[in-house]
C-alpha cells in the first residue's frame, strides 16, 4: 500500500490553498507535480554541475555529459529498452512524433503510401503526420472506435494494405481513458511488416511499460506528465529504424564531420539530437524516473483504479451525468459532462471550490466531433490524490448543479 500522506510531503505545491480552500488538482493528464527531488536535481544541477555537455575536457563538463548519459540509462532502464542509443531526448511527446514523422516519412515512405493512426488520437499524433504526409503525397487512414470508446480491432485489421508503411495509436487516451491493447495492435502490424509508433505521454505515469515485451518500434513520452520537468521528453526507437531515417535537424552534436562539401552525421543516438541538450533536464526526468519506480507502479496503478472506481461510481450517481470513456481497461481520467451545463462553467465554478480540472477539447476535437461534443470537463488522478478530494470533487458538482 502506498503511504499517501507521506508521499504528499513530497509535493509542496499540494500544500496551497486556492481562493481559501484546499487545493484540490484534478489535472494530471495535463501535467504532474514536481517532487522535491526532482526540483533539488535541477537546483543541484546549476548550481554544482552546469556545463555544456560532451565538448569539454575540464571537470564540470565531464561531470555534466556522465550525468546526462547516466539519465539516458536510467530511462533504457525504465522502458527496458535494448541499448541506451536508441533513448533519444526530446523537448516531449510532440516533438519525438514530429522528429518520427518527417525522417520516417523521407527515408522510408514513397508518395501512395499509408499511414494508420485512429480517431482517438492527440492532435499531435495527427498533426505532424498531416503536414509531412502533405509533403509527399501519403495516405493517412483512421481507425475507428466502439461504442464504448475503444479502439474497433476488426476493422484496423481490415485496413491494412500493400502501401501501408507505419502505424501511430495512443497508448492511453487523455480524453476516454482507455487503455488500447497496444500489444496487440504491434502483433497484427507486424504480420504486415509494418512499424508502430505508440504515443505514451498518458501511460508511463500509470503503468509499466517494457518497450521490448510491447516490441514497440518507436515509443514516445513527456517528461512533465511523469512528474519531471517541462521541456524534455524522450523518443525509442528500434535502432535499426532510426539507421534507415535522416537526421531531423542540423547543428552541433548530430554531426561526425562537416566541410562546405559534405558533411557526415553522428551515430544514435546523437544523430537525432542538434544543439545543446537540455542536460538538466535530463538529469531531473531521470530522477522523477527513480522517484516514480521507487513508489512501484503496480501500486501506483492500483491504487489510481481504485480512485478511478471510487470516483465513477460516485459521479453515474449525479443526475443528468454523461461520462465518455466506458473502456473495459481504463485509465484514471474521466471526462463527463452533466445535463446541459457547458464544461467551461462547470470548470470554473469548481476553480472556485479550489478544484483544477481541465475544459474543452483536450487537444482531440477530431474525437469531439465524433462524439458530437464541444468539449467535456476532465478530471484525472495521480497516486498523491484522495478519496476525501474525490468526495469534495462531487460535492462541488451537486453544488454546480443545483446553481443551475
Ligand atoms: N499525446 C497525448 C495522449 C497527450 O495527452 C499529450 C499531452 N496532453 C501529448 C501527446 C502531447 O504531449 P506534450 O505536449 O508534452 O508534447
Amino acid at each position: 500500500m502506498l503511504d499517501i500522506r507521506t508521499i504528499r510531503r513530497d509535493f509542496p505545491i499540494l500544500e496551497q490553498s486556492i481562493y481559501g480552500k484546499p487545493l484540490i488538482y484534478f489535472d494530471n493528464a495535463a501535467t504532474t507535480q514536481k517532487p522535491r527531488c526532482v526540483v533539488e536535481k535541477i537546483e543541484q544541477g546549476y548550481y554544482s554541475v552546469n556545463a555544456n555537455v560532451h565538448r569539454g575536457v575540464h571537470f564540470l563538463s565531464q561531470a555534466a555529459t556522465e550525468a546526462h548519459e547516466n539519465a539516458r540509462k536510467t530511462v533504457q532502464q525504465f522502458l527496458n529498452a535494448p541499448s541506451s542509443n536508441e533513448i533519444i531526448f526530446t523537448r516531449g511527446t510532440t516533438e519525438a512524433i514530429n522528429l518520427v514523422a518527417s525522417s520516417f516519412i523521407e527515408g522510408c515512405m514513397m508518395p501512395g503510401d499509408e499511414i494508420l493512426i485512429s480517431a482517438m488520437e492527440h492532435h499531435s499524433n495527427i498533426v505532424p503526420w498531416q503536414i509531412q504526409a502533405a509533403r509527399k503525397g501519403i495516405t493517412i487512414k483512421v481507425i475507428p472506435l466502439t461504442e464504448t470508446g475503444e479502439l474497433d480491432m476488426d476493422v484496423y485489421r481490415a485496413l491494412f494494405s500493400e502501401r501501408t508503411r507505419l502505424v501511430s495509436v495512443v497508448h492511453i487516451s487523455n480524453v476516454l481513458g482507455t487503455v488500447n491493447p497496444v500489444k496487440e495492435v504491434i502483433e497484427i502490424a507486424h504480420q504486415h511488416d509494418v512499424p508502430v509508433l505508440i504515443d505514451g505521454a498518458q501511460a508511463v505515469p500509470h503503468l509499466n511499460v517494457d518497450v521490448q515485451d510491447l516490441d514497440a518500434d518507436f515509443y514516445t513520452f513527456s517528461g512533465h506528465k511523469i512528474y519531471g520537468p517541462t521541456g524534455i521528453g524522450v523518443l525509442y526507437g528500434k535502432a535499426s529504424w532510426l539507421d534507415k531515417m535522416p537526421p531531423y535537424q542540423g547543428g552541433g552534436e548530430m554531426i561526425s564531420t562537416v566541410s562546405f562539401e559534405k558533411t557526415t552525421f553522428n551515430e544514435l543516438p546523437y544523430k537525432f539530437e542538434a544543439g545543446t541538450p537540455d542536460y538538466i533536464g535530463s538529469t531531473a526526468l531521470a530522477e522523477a524516473l527513480k522517484y516514480v519506480s521507487a513508489l512501484g507502479l503496480e501500486k501506483i496503478a492500483a491504487y489510481e483504479d481504485e480512485l478511478l472506481t471510487y470516483a465513477t461510481h460516485q459521479l453515474n450517481a449525479i443526475e443528468g451525468m454523461r461520462i465518455f470513456g466506458h473502456a473495459a481497461h481504463k485509465s484514471s481520467v474521466i471526462s463527463f459532462l452533466v445535463g446541459h451545463i457547458h464544461h467551461y462553467d462547470m470548470g470554473m465554478l469548481l476553480d472556485r471550490l479550489g478544484i483544477a480540472v481541465r475544459t474543452g477539447h483536450h487537444c482531440a476535437q477530431p474525437l469531439m466531433h465524433l462524439l458530437g461534443i464541444e468539449g467535456t470537463v476532465r478530471a484525472s488522478f495521480s497516486f498523491y490524490n484522495t478519496k476525501e478530494e474525490i468526495d469534495t470533487f462531487i460535492k462541488g458538482i451537486e453544488k454546480v448543479c443545483q446553481m443551475f
